[in-house]
């Protein structure tokens, strides 16, 4: 029998409702799953990353096959294999004779770019499994000068109903319980076990592969302990629901020593790849709220990151690809110091982060945005290769979600237009919210001299040279204001400091 349809199936695709498999028939049509160099090698990977998303492929394939589909499934050894997934399509195509082939939109603009223009024609699928479609974003930002995530997460729930009251008005009386979410962490509060998942032998047989192949990018395969199928994303996801999500409002923005994960559901890459869904996620915390076991700081504040952020930035990413990539405000041009790939460094905060980085293929947010992320705005490293680092090292990280959060986000390199202002600070950040500092070689409270935390400086210094760019915005005014009364000395040590710390990064030191 001749397969006249073919659906390409890509790794971060893997849920059985995406709309190109609804459209075809499992009785004649055909599923093409492939394992390419091409995705492998674009950025150096972390090995935990290419495991999870080959062995998750490999056990969708497995699951297809006993749903009756027809499987074309490409291993990354196979000596057949072209190496990129235009040309796996072209191949598999020509193969089956398939008269029309269908894709479910990418998450990266780059490889949609690469298959719209392989000569295959496609028919192409909106990806449902988002809230927001990409036209209905661009239809919300119109006209809009800056774009606030606030005001398009209220759209969203609006539009879900989630946490409402029957007037439309939001449960609790406000829409948003973030100022309620800034705990440090108390020292007798402990962070719940992590659910771990063993290797099967699908898992067992990726992990050799990728430890063959992929043993020169940064990062550990040892404790890979993810889940890769439906069935184990679910078990995490409850895990998260029983064990973590009660406190996970409090202790959002709290990092410890030894404590990678804390309260945070760790669910990011299953849901990018399509093992979990997101309105699920959301009706399973909105009833873990109503049913009263969880206070709704906690479950306002989860919804916000999934229907709010997640949605805001997968909708400026696919409006201003493919410039956004090149926009670099601040006209950094300073290189990714060598450390981020090792942790070596002895700025305890940042060692801890990237430790925990290369070791688990994961770093909470406030790590992400307030430690690797404030470190590499401060030291005005080139956003491109901060982009570049947090794409390859993290096992969520796929180009929609990753790019606004780094070069928006973090670097402020849109000049303002995902956020109102950089989220650049002081040592004095990481002090209140860790306990970092502590176990330092540094002094947070100092901010000139040897011993002196580098963020310190390096936050003045940042303020200062940017001040034509930044004095305006007002919610730097009165940071400015209280620069503007420091004495002159006081302004020239932390200059000087804040210089002697870039020359040294400029000479390789890694602080
Ligand atoms: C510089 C930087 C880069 C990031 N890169 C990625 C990335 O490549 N992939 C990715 O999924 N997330 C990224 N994030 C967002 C966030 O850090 C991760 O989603 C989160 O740490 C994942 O861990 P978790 O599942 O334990 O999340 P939790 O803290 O438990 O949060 C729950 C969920 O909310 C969603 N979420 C939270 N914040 C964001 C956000 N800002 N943007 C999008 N989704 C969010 C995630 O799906 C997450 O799983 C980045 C953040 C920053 C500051
Ligand atoms: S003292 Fe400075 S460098 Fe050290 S952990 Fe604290 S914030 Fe980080």
């Amino acid at each position: 029998m001749t397969t006249r349809r073919l659906a390409l199936i890509l790794g971060d695709q893997l849920s059985f409702d995406l709309p190109s498999l609804q459209a075809l028939d499992p009785q004649q049509d055909a599923v093409l799953l492939a394992e390419v160099a091409a995705e492998t090698d674009y950025v150096p990977h972390h090995p935990q990353k290419i495991a999870l998303i080959f062995s998750a492929m490999r056990h969708f394939a497995e699951a297809l096959r006993e749903h009756g589909w027809r499987v074309q499934y490409v291993a990354l050894d196979d000596p057949d294999n072209s190496g990129s997934l235009p040309g796996e399509l072209q191949r598999w195509v020509a193969q089956l004779q398939a008269t029309e082939v269908h894709v479910t939109e990418c998450g990266e603009w780059r490889l949609e770019d690469q298959l719209k223009r392989s000569g295959v024609p496609i028919t192409w699928h909106a990806d449902s499994r988002f809230i927001c479609g990409r036209d209905e974003f661009v239809q919300w930002a119109e006209g809009r000068k800056q774009l606030r995530m606030e005001f398009f997460y209220r759209e969203m729930r609006r539009k879900t109903g989630l946490l409402l009251n029957g007037d439309g008005t939001p449960v609790g009386g406000a829409w948003n319980f973030d100022a309620e979410n800034r705990k440090a962490l108390p020292k007798q509060i402990k962070a719940p076990m992590t659910a771990r998942f063993s290797a099967d032998a699908i898992t067992q047989d990726v992990l050799v592969l990728v430890a063959g192949r992929f043993s020169h990018h940064y990062g550990s395969l040892a404790s890979f302990d993810y889940p890769v199928t439906h069935a184990d994303a679910e078990a995490l996801w409850q895990h998260f629901l029983d064990f973590a999500l009660p406190a996970f409002g409090d202790y959002q923005d709290a990092m410890a020593v030894g404590e990678p994960f804390l309260f945070h559901a760790r669910i990011s890459a299953a849901l990018n790849i399509g093992l979990l869904d997101v309105r699920r996620l959301c009706a399973d915390v909105e009833a873990a709220y109503w049913r009263g076991q969880v206070p709704l700081n906690a479950a306002e504040g989860f919804i916000r990151q999934l229907i709010g952020w997640r949605e805001y930035v997968r909708g400026i990413y696919w409006m201003h690809m493919p410039e956004y990539a090149e926009r670099n405000a601040f006209g950094n041009t300073r290189p990714l110091p060598e450390f981020y790939w090792t942790g070596k460094t002895r700025m305890k905060c940042m060692s801890q982060a990237i430790g925990q980085t290369l070791e688990h293929a994961y770093a909470h947010h406030i790590q992400r945005l307030m430690v690797t992320g404030n470190f590499a705005l401060l030291a005005g490293i080139q956003p491109s290769q901060v982009c570049d680092w947090y794409l390859a090292v993290y096992m969520d990280a796929f180009d929609w979600v990753e790019l606004p959060n780094t070069l928006g986000m973090v670097m402020h390199a849109d000049g303002g237009y995902l956020g109102s202002k950089p989220y650049c600070a002081s040592g004095q950040y990481i002090k209140r919210m860790s306990n970092y500092c502590g176990d330092c070689a540094y002094k947070v409270t100092e901010s000139v001299g040897e011993q002196a935390c580098p963020f310190n400086a390096l936050y003045w210094h940042f303020l200062m040279r940017h001040r034509e760019q930044l004095s305006g915005n007002h919610r730097l005014g009165m940071i400015y204001r209280g620069l503007d009364k420091m004495s002159d000395a006081k302004q020239q040590g932390l200059w000087a400091r804040g210089e002697q710390l870039l020359a040294r990064l400029d000479a390789g030191d890694a602080l």
